[in-house]
C-alpha cells in the first residue's frame, strides 16, 4: 500500500517509524487507529494509567499505538490479546468509554490489474509502460483511501459501561526459597509452605 507523503510528513508520524525502526503499512495502520480512537473518545496521550489498549495482534501496528496512546506495555495499561486479529480496544478510564477498531477485510483487496502487474513485476516480466501503470494504480489507490481519513480503515464499534481491566498491581518482592531472587510477591507459588518463582516452578 502506498503511503501518501501528507501522512509520511506528520511529526507524530515520523516519531512512530522512529520508535518502529521502519517505515510499513503496520505501523502506518496502528498510527490511523490510535489517532482516530483518541478523536472519538476524545483523549489525550495517558501519563499515567488514564487510558487503557487492549491488541489483538502483537503486529507493527501496536508499535504506533504505544508511542501515541502513552499505552505501553511498561506502565501496565496495553493489553495483548492473542488472537491474530487487527482489532484494537481502546478505552478512558474516567469515561469507561470504550471503543474497539477492526481493520475492515476490504483494505487487502487489491484490484485485479493492479495484481497482475505486480505479479509481472515480480517476475521480472513487466515493460516499462506496465512498470509506470502499476505505479499510478498503486499510488491513486493509496493515496483516495488516505484522502478519506482514519475512517476509511476500520470498522467502529463503541462499547458502553466498558469493564475495564484492573490497573497495574503493584506488590512488594521476596525472596523464592530455591534461586533466592527477589520476586513480586504476587507471582510466587506456595509449595508445602515454601514461596516458590515460576522459573523455579518448571
Ligand atoms: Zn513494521
Ligand atoms: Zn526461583
Amino acid at each position: 500500500m502506498f503511503i501518501p507523503e501528507s501522512i509520511q510528513s506528520q511529526k507524530d508520524y515520523r516519531t512512530c517509524i522512529e520508535f518502529h525502526g521502519h517505515t510499513c503499512m503496520g505501523v502506518t495502520i496502528g498510527y490511523q487507529a490510535a489517532k482516530l480512537a483518541m478523536r472519538l473518545l476524545k483523549e489525550r496521550r495517558a501519563v499515567d494509567e488514564e487510558l487503557i489498549v487492549i491488541v489483538e495482534t502483537d503486529a507493527c501496528c501496536c508499535d504506533a499505538i504505544q508511542v501515541l496512546t502513552g499505552c505501553t506495555f511498561g506502565k501496565g495499561n496495553f493489553f495483548y490479546l492473542d488472537h491474530g486479529k487487527m482489532a484494537f480496544t481502546f478505552a478512558g478510564r474516567s469515561t469507561q468509554q470504550a471503543v474497539r477498531l477492526q481493520l475492515k477485510s476490504e483494505i487487502w483487496n487489491i484490484p485485479e490489474r493492479e495484481k497482475l502487474l505486480a505479479e509481472k513485476i515480480a517476475a521480472y516480466d513487466a515493460t516499462p509502460e506496465e512498470q509506470n501503470e502499476y505505479e499510478t494504480i498503486y499510488r491513486a489507490r493509496g493515496e483516495e483511501l488516505f484522502s478519506q481519513g482514519p475512517e476509511a480503515f476500520f470498522d467502529i464499534e463503541w462499547k458502553n459501561n466498558f469493564n475495564l481491566p484492573a490497573k497495574a498491581p503493584r506488590a512488594p518482592s521476596v525472596p523464592c526459597t530455591i534461586c533466592g531472587e527477589m520476586v513480586m510477591e504476587t507471582k510466587l507459588t506456595d509449595v508445602g509452605g515454601h514461596l516458590v518463582c515460576r522459573a523455579c516452578l518448571d
